[in-house]
């Protein structure tokens, strides 16, 4: 079962329950601890609550754009987007704390408001891929689930729904393979036939393990419970 293949509804509940656990990750720092470093380089928590916050007015943007026609990027350019993450880690916590609730609660009122035609309306990600705006479930699951984890105080990918996990894996490998990134690299999730990212090319790496342990590591989230034979100790980079 991929996430694709759930309606609509179901696609924003896991959206909603990721953001649930990100929320709880989150109440459950101190305001000091927002002050602490992830193990996202040169991020502390600020950075990164900052930056979920954002996200989610970023794809305010794009839900935007599919009800107007409008074009509304997620982000001006990438420096806008970094220098915005730069000065919202300056907020003092409370302020922080209230970007995240209240840009949340933004994202899920155009979520609501958006009229049936506009799902399918073509939008741009920051990345440059043209996508229906249904894909702004997606894209905002993928954010709040991985980055509940980057929190760094307990969240775990074996946290994640099932759909969520294989649907991530089955992204990240697919993003490679657009790119043409991965050669040689060989995924083989215990109980499930083993996942050459590059088909035609000769195996160099086997990583292996249960599945949220190679999500995790293919998310370059760590080597934590896999087994990694071979020579590339670091996944190729995903978004
Ligand atoms: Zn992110």
């Amino acid at each position: 079962m991929s996430f694709q293949d759930l309606s609509l509804a179901e696609q924003l509940t896991l959206a909603r329950r990721g953001t649930a656990f990100f929320a709880q990750r989150l109440a459950e720092l101190t305001d000091a601890q927002l002050s602490e470093p992830t193990a996202l380089e040169g991020w502390s928590r600020r950075h990164l609550v900052a930056h979920v916050g954002y996200n989610a007015a970023a794809l305010c943007r794009l839900t935007d754009w599919a009800a107007s026609g409008v074009e509304s990027p997620m982000y001006a350019s990438a420096e806008q987007r970094g220098q915005e993450i730069a000065e919202g880690a300056t907020l003092s916590a409370a302020a922080l704390r209230n970007l995240f609730t209240h840009t949340v609660a933004r994202l899920d009122e155009k979520w609501r408001n958006l009229p049936a035609s506009a799902w399918s309306a073509q939008v741009r990600t920051a990345q440059g891929r043209t996508v229906p705006a249904s894909e702004t479930a997606w894209m905002r699951t993928r954010e709040v689930w991985i980055h509940a984890v980057d929190l760094g105080n307990g969240g775990r990918f074996g946290d994640f729904p099932g759909v969520v996990t294989d649907s991530l894996l089955a992204d990240i490998v697919g993003m490679w393979q657009k790119k043409g990134l991965g050669a040689g690299l060989v995924l083989e999730v215990d109980g499930c036939a083993p996942i050459a990212v590059q088909e035609h090319s000769a195996p160099t790496t086997k990583v292996s393990g249960p599945l949220a342990a190679v999500v995790r590591w293919a998310a370059g989230r760590g080597a934590v419970g896999v087994n990694v034979e071979g020579d590339a100790q670091e996944p190729p980079r995903w978004l």
